[in-house]
């Protein structure tokens, strides 16, 4: 029998996922979840994309037990640590010097947010200009920073202060078909009667993951890249859940050939769900003094050790080419489902972050639940919760992904009925 009294008498109201998914999990191998009465679960939400490469991924496990057995330094502030050595030496070995990215590493505090503010603040020193452009939809992250940065009205009202220095333009998609969104965004930057600040930075997700799946076309992300060079405002993409390999490629925006200024990343990137991020800056941009923007957990060595051993599956494309064989048995599964209910107003996505659009309220979230009861994990996204938003680790099995995408399918027609029958 699930028991949460501990949690509903203790833990704050605050507590989100757990509500969608309330049972007491335990244990976790691959892409599946154990629950404390022994209920097995597949994983479709993966972390919210920490979990790429699945849970206790075995190579990974093995490197930490080693590190930790052997007394490896686990806290170190920002001091030099050999776990720091090898992973910044294999990160520019495997990504960077491959793709010819030149990019200085910053470890700011390990999570997403942490990374956001860091390198706005830092695209603000730089430019010396104190307004950043930020998307429709877009998610970076919940402190008062990022949070300027995103979309969702909920979540900006917690802020319970103002959110400023941030203007909103209309993502790709936004304007609707025929719309230019970045027709748009070029003419107030041009225009000096616009009353639009010139911005530091503009930030961007590839794909919005937590805003819907939206994704922005190859030539959306050259056009903006190009406008953002002509205009000298600096390119930042948050690569913090979409990075990794979830589209593909290890960054998202590597297909569209664009070099960003600076990148963010974190989630996969300790490989193992350790907390870890970066802010990757082009060499010109690294302006900081030392210790101006600091922290107490900035490079946590046990994180470095699993991102190293991560970082083994990109020395050749074996993965890549994985998840985008992967991706196309999702698109021609979510299509199918999608030609069966005409609630479904679109199959979106890119590379294995794809899903379902609805048009009838509360579906996605009632088919989330649906989909639980059958022993699969999976989430909402979007202002409304109006997409099911799926989320395997890139490692799944084809097996496991036929089999979650039947649970889907099962979900959607049974939630759907349902209301139909109401
Ligand atoms: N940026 C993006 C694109 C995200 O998806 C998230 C989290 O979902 C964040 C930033 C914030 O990361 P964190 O929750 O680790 O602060």
């Amino acid at each position: 029998m699930t028991n949460t009294a501990t949690f509903n008498q203790l833990e704050s109201q605050v507590r989100s996922y757990c509500r969608s998914f309330p049972v007491v999990f335990d244990k976790a191998e691959g892409s599946w979840l154990t629950d404390e009465d022994g209920k097995r679960y597949l994983d479709f939400f993966a972390g919210a994309g920490v979990l790429n490469y699945g849970h206790n991924n075995p190579r990974m496990k093995e490197a930490l037990i080693a590190y930790l057995n052997g007394n490896g330094i686990v806290h170190s502030l920002d001091l030099f640590t050999v776990a720091k050595r090898n992973f910044l030496e294999r990160f520019n070995e495997v990504i960077l010097q491959p793709r010819e990215l030149d990019y200085r590493v910053q470890f700011p505090g390990p999570t997403g947010t942490n990374a956001v503010e860091s390198a706005v603040k830092l695209a603000r020193k730089v430019t010396g200009r104190e307004s950043v452009i930020a998307f429709t939809n877009a998610f970076h992250g919940m402190t008062l920073g990022a949070l300027a940065l995103s979309g969702n009205q909920f979540k900006r009202a917690g802020a319970g202060v103002p959110l400023g220095n941030a203007t909103p333009m209309p993502f790709a998609g936004y304007l609707g078909e025929g719309g230019d969104t970045l027709a748009y965004l070029e003419s107030v930057l041009d225009d000096t009667g616009s009353g639009v600040d010139k911005p530091a930075a503009i930030v961007l997700e590839t794909v919005q993951a937590e805003g819907g799946i939206n994704v922005a076309s190859n030539e959306w992300l050259q056009r903006l890249a190009k406008i953002a060079r002509a205009h000298d405002v600096l390119l930042i993409v948050d690569d913090i859940q979409v990075g990794c390999g979830r589209t593909g490629p290890f960054f998202s925006f590597e297909e569209a050939g664009i070099k960003p200024d600076m990148v963010t990343l974190s989630k996969s990137l300790s490989g193992y769900g350790l907390p870890l991020a970066v802010v990757l800056i082009r060499p010109e941009l690294d302006q900081w003094e030392p210790g101006e923007h600091n922290g107490t957990f900035r490079g946590h060595n046990p994180a470095f050790v699993t991102g190293t051993s991560a970082l083994e599956y990109w020395r050749d494309d074996t993965l890549q080419k994985d998840t985008l064989r992967k991706a196309d048995t999702v698109a021609e599964h979510l299509g199918k489902i999608a030609k069966q209910h005409e609630e479904i107003t679109e199959v979106r996505g890119r590379g294995l972050i794809q899903g379902l659009a609805f048009n009838v309220e509360d579906a996605a979230n009632k088919i989330s639940a649906a989909a639980f009861e059958r022993g699969l994990v999976v989430e909402t996204a979007g202002a409304g919760d109006d997409v099911l938003k799926l989320l395997p680790p890139l490692t799944t099995s084809d097996e496991d992904l036929e089999k979650g995408l039947g649970i889907i399918a099962e979900s959607v027609a049974e939630v759907l009925a349902r209301r139909n029958a109401a």
